[in-house]
């Protein structure tokens, strides 16, 4: 039968609005004495809620109002929460007014705020404000999405007036959605927020929202639970005088109780139902309980009672010009007739109202109203009829069914490209901050590396500047060494080499192996010479000109000497050469070389021409071929010291040169060194003399 359990609907938000009133007054016991401003704000957003229940224009006009005084001043001195809160509630009642422009901006206004505050109850109401304006707007896959965010957000809100406020817009969001469960999750949070302040208004609220609890129940066929839940609230309602919420309460427990095929009940509760409209002055409501009544009645075959109630109904629906349920009762009425017989009025009457309901009403409604008349056709024996409404019907279904399908598909494939979109633009987002974190990190990077290479820089100037000034030092050092070593192995006044010089040289020689015996080829030699009366110079021209002297010989000798010879200054006016390798041949030639390059021309010292000459004494080293550890250097030097002294006694500008021996050596060692004119008589040494060139007089 045609069964109508429409609900008078709610008008929601106006309703959420109302129960956030009786939170919010309960929250705030605020003492007359002292009230700051922000108290002042919030007990007169309270009080808009109140009228709001009431008279919306009048509670409209009070809250613009409210709104135009405090707008500005909540921007400063307000806690954000309750800016929000003025905003949201002026932004929703905008939305309603239809000022949609004003609205929006308002709405946008409060999503700024978001970047201002992480306080879970601000950024709870905004988003819930947002999503009532998108609800509203029947954009229910949008709003489903914003969802999301939402509820995790209200998982950390403390005050119950939001708690509330959000979890009953989810509630209802949900249950629209037909995510029924999820919208019972929501629902009893908001139950819970409400529960939580137990005052006299706790009862009214938890009636409201178990109200809506009934119907999700009753949206997922829990029967049980929405009978004993339905009765405890027409109880309550009875209790405390809620009139205006018995008719649509009991319209709840019909409904269920003819789901459950309790026919009896059913009609006990339709006639409460009737009574309770009447009581309210609800005609609208009072004609669909008369119409279930009438079609319990009909399915009970108890038809008398069904045409009493549904003719007293169909008067009623005219006089109200109430023409869809004016056709209801006649497309009853005109089954009633087929049933007690008088077919083809009865079928008139139907098919005049379906032809109605044809017109006026949707597919999905008219469909189910084909399955009566197929059965009227039945009762009149007119199968072939029959047939054809049944036929007509399943292909109606199959339409219905077909396009739902292509509706919930396109509304999937919406939900899905919504989604998406979001979730691209979150991709975006991320990808945005992932670069800019990666530049952050480049950059930071580059500074360290540039940090570390001034870093490098300074310390490799440093090393250097250090490197440096080792090296500097040790240079100096290295000089002041050389500088020490050459002091203490030269002559100052004439930069010639000194006795310790030939000391360490000759140890050096006996280190590194002497001249073999046999090898004279290359023998060392000893050429001792010593200035013939160099006192006079001396005396005759001063003693600067006597040191001006000695330096110009040396550097005349230094210049005759090879490199490897060593020029040595032996004593006062005595040099010694030691020349690294002189052959007997040799010796004849440079000693008279030498005789001639200091006599040969005078000294020009202090300007004065001052002519020089020199003695000598010369010696091999080894001498005679005798080893030296029998011979060494220093009796060598003794032998060329005597050869000199007869230098001197025999007439001076010469050099007596010790070649050989003509005896043993043991017998001419004592005579070498004590006697050797005495030697040189006896026939023991060969020996030769150098005369040096004839001297200016
Ligand atoms: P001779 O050798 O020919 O026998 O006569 P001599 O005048 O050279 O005699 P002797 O060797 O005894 O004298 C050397 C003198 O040389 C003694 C000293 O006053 C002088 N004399 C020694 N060293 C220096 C010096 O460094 N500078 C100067 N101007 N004279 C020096
Ligand atoms: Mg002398
Ligand atoms: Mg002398």
């Amino acid at each position: 039968m045609f069964f109508n359990s429409t609900l008078s609907p709610l008008p929601f938000p106006r309703l959420l609005a109302v129960l956030a009133l009786m939170l919010s007054l309960s929250l705030c016991p605020v003492s007359a004495q002292q009230q700051t401003t922000e108290q002042v704000l919030e007990q007169q957003l309270d009080q808009y809620l109140l009228l709001l229940r009431d008279d919306v224009a009048a509670a409209d006009l009070f809250l613009q109002e409210v709104f135009n005084r405090y707008y500005l001043e909540a921007q400063t001195d307000f806690p954000l929460t309750s800016r929000v809160r003025l905003m949201s509630y002026q932004a929703t009642a905008l939305l309603y007014q239809q000022q949609q422009l004003q609205a929006d901006a308002l709405l946008t206004e409060l999503l700024a705020l978001t970047a201002q505050t992480d306080s879970a109850d601000a950024l709870s109401e905004i988003y819930a404000t947002e999503i009532e304006f998108i609800f509203y707007q029947r954009e229910l896959s949008a709003a489903v999405l914003k969802a999301d965010r939402l509820e995790l957000v209200v998982e950390h809100a403390l005050i119950p007036r939001v708690r509330y406020y959000v979890h009953n817009l989810l509630g209802e969001l949900f249950k629209a959605d037909n995510q029924y469960e999820r919208a019972l999750q929501h629902l009893t949070r908001a139950l819970d927020a409400v529960i939580a302040t137990d005052d006299q208004f706790t009862l009214r609220r938890r009636f409201y929202l178990n109200f809506s609890i009934a119907h999700v129940y009753a949206d997922l066929k829990k029967w049980p639970e929405t009978k004993s839940l339905a009765e405890e609230l027409i109880a309550d309602a009875k209790k405390y005088q809620f009139e205006k919420e018995l008719p649509p309460l009991y319209l709840l427990l019909g409904f269920v109780v003819a789901e459950q095929q309790d026919l009896e009940s059913a009609v006990a509760i339709n006639k409460l139902g009737i009574a309770a409209a009447k009581t309210a002055a609800n005609s609208s409501i009072e004609l669909t309980f008369e119409n279930n009544l009438g079609s319990i009645y009909i399915d009970q075959k108890k038809y008398t009672e069904a045409k009493a109630v549904l003719q007293e109904a169909a008067a009623r629906a005219k006089a109200l010009d109430d023409d869809y349920n004016g056709q209801i009762m006649e497309y009853n009425l005109g089954y009633i007739e087929v049933m007690e017989g008088q077919h083809s009025a009865g079928l008139d009457r139907m098919l005049t109202a379906l032809a109605y309901f044809k017109n006026n009403d949707t597919k999905a409604h008219y469909e189910p109203l084909l399955e009566a008349l197929a059965e009227a056709y039945a009762e009149a024996g007119e199968y072939q009829q029959q047939a054809e409404t049944l036929q007509q019907q399943l292909a109606l279904r199959a339409e219905i069914l077909t396009a739902e399908r292509e509706k919930s598909v396109a509304e999937l494939q919406n939900r899905y490209d919504t989604k998406a979109k979001s979730q691209l633009i979150t991709i975006l987002e991320q990808e945005n901050n992932l670069k800019a974190q990666l530049l952050d990190n480049q950059k930071l990077q580059q500074q360290l590396t540039a940090l570390f290479a001034l870093v490098l820089i300074f310390a490799a100037i440093l090393l250097y500047q250090l490197y440096r000034k080792v090296r500097q030092s040790n240079r100096k050092l290295r000089e002041a060494n050389k500088k020490l070593e050459y002091q203490s192995l030269r002559d100052p006044l004439t930069g010639l080499f000194n006795r310790r010089a030939l000391q360490e040289h000759m140890q050096r020689r006996s280190k590194f192996g002497r001249r073999q015996r046999d090898n004279i080829a290359h023998a060392n030699g000893f050429l001792l010479l010593d200035i013939d009366y160099f006192k006079k110079i001396n005396d005759s021209h001063g003693h600067a000109a006597g040191d001006e002297v000695l330096q110009q010989l040396s550097a005349r000798l230094t210049k005759v000497c090879r490199e490897e010879d060593l020029v040595i200054r032996w004593g006062g006016e005595e040099f010694l050469l030691y020349l690294d390798n002189i052959v007997p041949e040799q010796v004849a030639g440079f000693c008279q070389r030498i005789l001639e390059v200091i006599a040969s021309e005078p000294v020009l010292a202090e300007d004065k021409m001052i002519p020089v000459s020199a003695s000598g004494g010369f010696i091999h080293l080894p001498f005679a071929g005798i080893d030296e550890t029998e011979l060494n250097w220093e009796r060598a030097l003794q032998i060329a010291d005597m050869a000199l002294y007869l230098s001197k006694v025999n007439g001076r500008n010469q050099v007596y040169a010790i070649t050989g021996l003509r005896c043993d050596y043991e017998a001419a060692r004592q005579p070498l060194t004590d006697d050797l004119q005495g030697a040189i008589r006896q026939n023991m040494v060969d020996y030769i003399t150098i005369k040096g060139p004839a001297l200016p007089r």
